[in-house]
């Protein structure tokens, strides 16, 4: 847990920007902003490149899989102490591509990108990332590897207890992740969105926030960090009634021969234990 505490106060500290070389041989760079892309360009390349699949020709072929992360989000990714994304999925996935038989290269991006960046500037995401209907529609999703559910952070002193405290509230979320969506359906609330998830926590602690809605495992990092600050309510309970989640590696559209050979690498982790212990040693400890 210190380690992570460590991480995750370096990880806040730090910006970062990753220059890393892509599936295409390109040398890529991942920025905020420019990673906003172009969803048509990026929907037409995961076209492409489904259909470059079938020819043999897939994002594996050159050896390299380009994995796009958001490293705000612990324990699932953050930025180490060495300056790279660290965390559970940076594990996990980095063990996928040793099963696979693929170098493994990340680009750090916004949140907000990655699934729009499938295809074209990443080939898959791992990222904390919940399965949903909307996603759905621009990408597949491998086999789901973790179930979560939003928390909700307040004030240590805050009269929030439950879903209808929280209405006509503003609330802090990262952008256009599942906490955000849940805010667009509570009356009259007002959605703060952040790019990253400890600039939301750190307003909640300004008091320019009335909540921050966010999943389970990074509001208890926070929640750890700021102990005398803040409190935290579990959204599965009858008070909240938020849905569970479930994360899963985002991957090309249509790519099947893609799909199935994450698919048996991360049911050969969880067979050889190898899953478990990244559970324990990231998430658990
Ligand atoms: N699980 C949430 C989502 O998929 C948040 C993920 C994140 O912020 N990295 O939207």
């Amino acid at each position: 847990m210190k380690k992570t505490v460590a991480a995750v106060l370096l990880a806040m500290t730090m910006t970062v920007t990753f220059a890393g070389c892509g599936s295409d041989g390109k040398d890529k760079t991942a920025e905020s902003g420019d990673a906003a892309g172009n969803a048509a360009d990026a929907a037409a390349d995961t076209e492409k490149s489904a259909q470059d699949n079938s020819e043999g020709e897939g994002p594996l072929s050159d050896g390299v899989l380009n994995v796009g992360t958001n490293a705000e989000f612990p324990p699932f990714e953050y930025v180490g102490d060495d300056g790279e994304p660290d965390g559970f999925d940076m594990a996990l996935i980095k063990a996928i591509g040793e099963k696979i038989g693929v170098e493994v290269t990340v680009e750090n991006m916004e949140f907000d990108s990655l699934v729009a960046s499938i295809g074209s500037k990443i080939d898959v995401a791992i990222a904390g990332m919940t399965i949903t209907d909307e996603r759905k529609n621009m990408v597949d999703f491998s086999d789901e590897y973790y179930e979560a559910v939003q928390y909700v952070i307040v004030p240590a002193d805050s009269e929030i207890a439950s879903a209808a405290d929280l209405e006509g509230k503003n609330i802090g979320v990262q952008l256009g992740t599942t906490g955000d969506f849940i805010v667009e359906d509570i009356k009259d609330a007002t959605a703060a969105q952040y790019n990253k998830a400890v600039d939301a926590v750190n307003d909640l602690r300004n008091g320019r926030v009335d909540a921050v809605i966010i999943d389970k495992n990074p509001a208890k990092v926070f929640g750890e960090q700021f102990k005398d600050e803040v409190k935290l309510y579990d959204g599965e309970s009858p008070e909240f009634g938020f849905e569970k989640e479930y994360y899963a590696i985002a991957l090309p559209k249509g790519d099947e021969e893609l799909a199935k050979s994450v698919n048996d690498a991360l049911a050969e982790l969880k067979e050889d234990g190898t899953f478990d212990e990244l559970v324990s040693q990231y998430i658990e400890n």
